[in-house]
């Protein structure tokens, strides 16, 4: 079993979609690749920084998942980062509206102690000179380092984010990041370019339409189950990243092969993220439930057929 560290942000979110509107709800790309994670059972810790404004029973919460939370900082006179956005119709796009770093600004990640260790990175989205500094405090570097980002980071963080996708071995982004991130429109081309950059392994998630994984002449493809309600598709894609390293890191085997089973995970905690606001869908998710819709995917896909 491997030893699991995330950073990212720990938030608080506003959310506007089709069906309904939240107020400040738990959020953030650390406590949702979290709790996918912790579905393993693993040794998991996050590393992230909030305002005194952060209420405890959300720490206690990942706690009880078996979630180290003592690497999450509490600035007792700061805000908690706080990010609203609204969705479209198609609920595959979305406006930001509101992106308040508060706490974030200042944030210098340490690496706690008992996690110096670990074997298995995750770099939630967040500024990449964060992502960085955790991955020079750790001495030995880890069996695999994911990462994740956005287009804000690419907006307004391009050469740092650079430096960092240098040293990683996956990055997970959504086809229209991928798009931006390459200057490719064709995804097949997007991937070789991003290859080039650094990492050997890409994933773009392209939301209801599964998700692609890219090793230089490798591909696989996994869709996304057809659902018959999404709510809210926060927190999707970092869902999906923590079942996807939460899967290598409970079997530690980073093998293609394995990494096609990797993807099947993620996107199956992912179309559970998207049934309610929120993480609350994450938060009650029981064993056996994951257990029904992994064969719900496999039967998805499974056919035979004679080739002449
Ligand atoms: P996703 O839907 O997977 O892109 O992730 C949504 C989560 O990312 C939300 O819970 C937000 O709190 C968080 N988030 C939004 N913008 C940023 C940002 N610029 N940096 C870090 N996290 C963000």
């Amino acid at each position: 079993m491997g030893k699991l560290l995330i950073v990212g942000t720990v938030a608080f979110d506003a959310i506007e979609t089709p069906f309904g509107k939240t107020d400040k709800i738990l959020g953030g790309a650390a406590t949702y690749i979290g709790l996918s994670a912790a579905q393993f059972g693993l040794k998991t810790g996050i590393i992230s920084v909030v305002g005194g404004d952060f209420p405890q029973e959300y720490l206690d919460m990942l706690a009880e998942k078996n979630i180290d939370t003592s690497g999450i900082e509490i600035v007792k006179n700061g805000k908690t980062f706080f990010w609203s956005g609204k969705y479209h119709n198609d609920l595959n796009t979305r406006d930001t509206l509101v992106t308040d770093l508060n706490v974030l600004a200042n944030f210098n990640p340490v690496v706690p102690k008992n996690f110096m260790d670990c074997d298995f990175l995750m770099l939630g989205n967040l500024h990449p000179a964060v992502q960085m500094a955790v991955i020079e405090q750790i001495p030995v570097r880890p069996k695999l380092v994911v990462l994740d980002t956005m287009n804000f980071w690419m907006d307004n963080t391009w050469d740092m984010l650079m430096k960092v996708i240098a040293k990683i071995d996956v990055i997970t982004i959504n086809d229209e990041e991928a798009r931006q991130l390459s200057g490719e429109y064709s995804l097949v081309k997007a991937a070789q370019k991003i290859h080039e950059m650094g990492p050997k392994y890409v994933v773009i998630k392209k939301g209801e339409h599964g998700a692609l994984l890219f090793n230089e002449d490798n591909v696989f493809f996994a869709p996304a189950l057809p659902l018959e309600e999404v709510f809210d598709p926060t927190g999707a894609g970092d869902t999906f990243a923590g079942g996807f390293i939460g899967y290598l890191a409970s079997t530690h085997d980073i093998s293609f092969e394995n990494m096609k089973r990797a993807v099947i995970y993620g996107s199956n905690f992912a179309s559970f993220c998207v049934e309610k606001f929120g993480t609350e869908r994450m938060v009650n998710l029981s064993h056996q439930e994951v257990q029904n819709r992994l064969q719900q995917f496999k039967e998805l896909t499974q056919f035979e057929i004679e080739l002449s």
